[in-house]
């Protein structure tokens, strides 16, 4: 695999989801999504170029390179899987989101494989119909309540 900081792997995922959105990523769009400065989004720009992750134009934007395409699809593919285990367990989108790009970045891929295998069943016709619902209800009865709340 590679080893990149979170915060490249952050900001590859970000490039990815703006050029899936609006076909290029400009620097603008970038420290929009990110919620950072468009200077931050410059300097993190330069580095991963230098990295040869990104094509870099000043006053452009960037495009996303076949390597640097290749890391943020697998980052977005964990934040997607795991947001969808969080939206299936009836968390909140918002922090479903946050979440998922915490964890995105720290779990192992056979967790993130049975993770996925997980949600896709859930969401697939072997499931016992409604589980999802049923917990939902579970959820609401308070039956079972264990923890910090
Ligand atoms: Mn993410």
């Amino acid at each position: 695999m590679y080893s990149l900081s979170r915060k490249a792997e952050d900001y590859l995922e970000a490039i990815l989801n703006v050029i899936l959105e609006k076909g290029y990523a400009r620097t603008k769009d970038v420290a929009g999504l990110l919620e950072v400065s468009p200077s931050s989004v410059v300097e993190m720009f330069r580095k991963l170029d230098a990295m040869h992750l990104v094509d870099y134009r000043k006053y452009e934007g960037v495009t996303l390179t076949e390597k640097g395409r290749a890391v943020a699809e697998v980052i977005k593919f964990r934040h997607d899987t795991l947001k969808r285990l969080f939206l299936l367990l009836g968390v909140s989108e918002t922090v479903a989101d946050g979440d998922a790009c915490l964890m995105e970045h720290e779990l192992s891929e056979e967790s993130i494989r049975q993770i996925r295998l997980f949600v896709d069943f859930l969401d697939s016709g072997d499931a016992p119909a409604d589980i999802t619902g049923a917990f939902a209800a579970f959820c609401r009865a308070g039956t079972g309540r264990k923890g910090n709340d």
